[in-house]
């Protein structure tokens, strides 16, 4: 048992992404060639991980994948990036979690999501994680796992006074209600916060709405990213939402520009506690931003050594 401490831990999914490229979408029953194929590390859990630890925090991992090749190459891809793997589970039972992903010339796609070994992470892999969760900091959960273990996590580490991230992704519109009390922050998009709240939001002002209709269900904090735009920002002991702005960059891959926001945002939260919620937010806009000018995922989150000082 590792009586390591940790700045983050990431409670979530594990995805290898397989990607090809074709002129069309292929139709029902049909064989088309495509022109490119890669293969990629993804999962909203890993991606948040993978940036957080980029920044410099010690993060550790709980999740499951396959006893295959892709699990191998993925507990891998943790040491890597310095992300600690003692709860990184390999099950024989289900293949490691897959993303394959059909593009088009004109940028449309085709996603077949199989999660595979994610949904066996379970209450028992938790229980062997509670002594590390009692010693982190920073706790981030989001939904492509079984939302109940996601749910289990979250008040484990409240019960313990680890701070929380929930990160309602993808959206589902029957979110259990306890997930807004067991957030210390409550993080999502436009279209997660429109699918959660019901009503439209385009704009910094909707946003702005949504954010308070979100926080009177009992989070802490909530925030919701509006790509180009930055961020909404609103805390319950503050009444007034904030709009945190960023400077808009041409986007050339926005692939994963909200995991690296929320990974940038645990990094903060655990390295500088007493930051105001506001600031963190702006330095994890301009994480995000960085992300966004490079093609790919994981491979578009920016090293600290990479960044302006004065993001430290
Ligand atoms: P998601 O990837 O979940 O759709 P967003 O599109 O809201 O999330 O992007 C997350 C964050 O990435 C934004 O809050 C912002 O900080 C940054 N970002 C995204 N697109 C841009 C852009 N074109 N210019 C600058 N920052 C961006």
């Amino acid at each position: 048992m590792t009586e390591k401490a940790f700045d983050v831990m990431v409670v979530g999914s594990c995805m290898t992404d397989m990607v090809s490229q074709t002129p069309r979408l292929p139709k029902a029953g049909e064989t088309i060639h495509g022109f490119k194929f890669f293969i990629g590390f993804g999962g909203k859990g890993a991606n948040q991980c993978i940036q957080a630890a980029r920044l410099g925090a010690r993060t550790t991992m709980v999740c499951k994948v396959g006893k295959d090749v892709f699990g191998d190459n993925y507990i891998q891809n943790f040491k890597d990036n310095g992300v600690h793997t003692d709860f990184v589970g390999q099950t024989p039972d289900a293949a490691t979690g897959t993303a394959s992903i059909i593009v088009n010339n004109a940028g449309e796609n085709a996603i077949v999501i199989v999660a595979g070994a994610n949904m066996l992470l379970d209450s028992v892999d938790l229980q062997e994680a509670l002594p590390a969760i009692t010693r982190s900091k920073v706790l981030v959960c989001q939904l492509e796992i079984n939302p109940q273990i996601s749910l289990q996590a979250l008040r484990m580490a409240q019960k313990n006074k680890v701070k929380t991230i929930f990160n309602p992704a993808p959206a589902s519109p029957d979110l259990d209600p306890e997930f807004y009390t067991a957030s210390d922050v409550f993080c999502c998009n436009e279209s997660e916060a429109e699918m959660l709240t019901g009503s439209v939001v385009t704009n910094v002002e909707e946003a702005r709405g949504a954010a308070q209709e979100l926080l009177k269900r009992g989070c802490k904090s909530v925030i919701i990213t509006l790509g180009p735009q930055g961020c909404v920002v609103v805390q319950a002991q503050e009444s007034t939402s904030k709009h945190v702005p960023t400077t808009a960059v041409k986007a050339i891959d926005t692939t994963g520009a909200g995991d690296s926001f929320i990974g940038a945002l645990a990094f903060y939260m655990a390295h500088y506690p007493t930051m105001a919620l506001e600031e963190m937010t702006y330095r994890a806009n301009q994480v995000a931003g960085v992300s966004v000018q490079a093609v790919g995922t994981q491979t578009s989150f920016p090293i600290r050594a990479g960044l302006p000082a004065d993001l430290f």
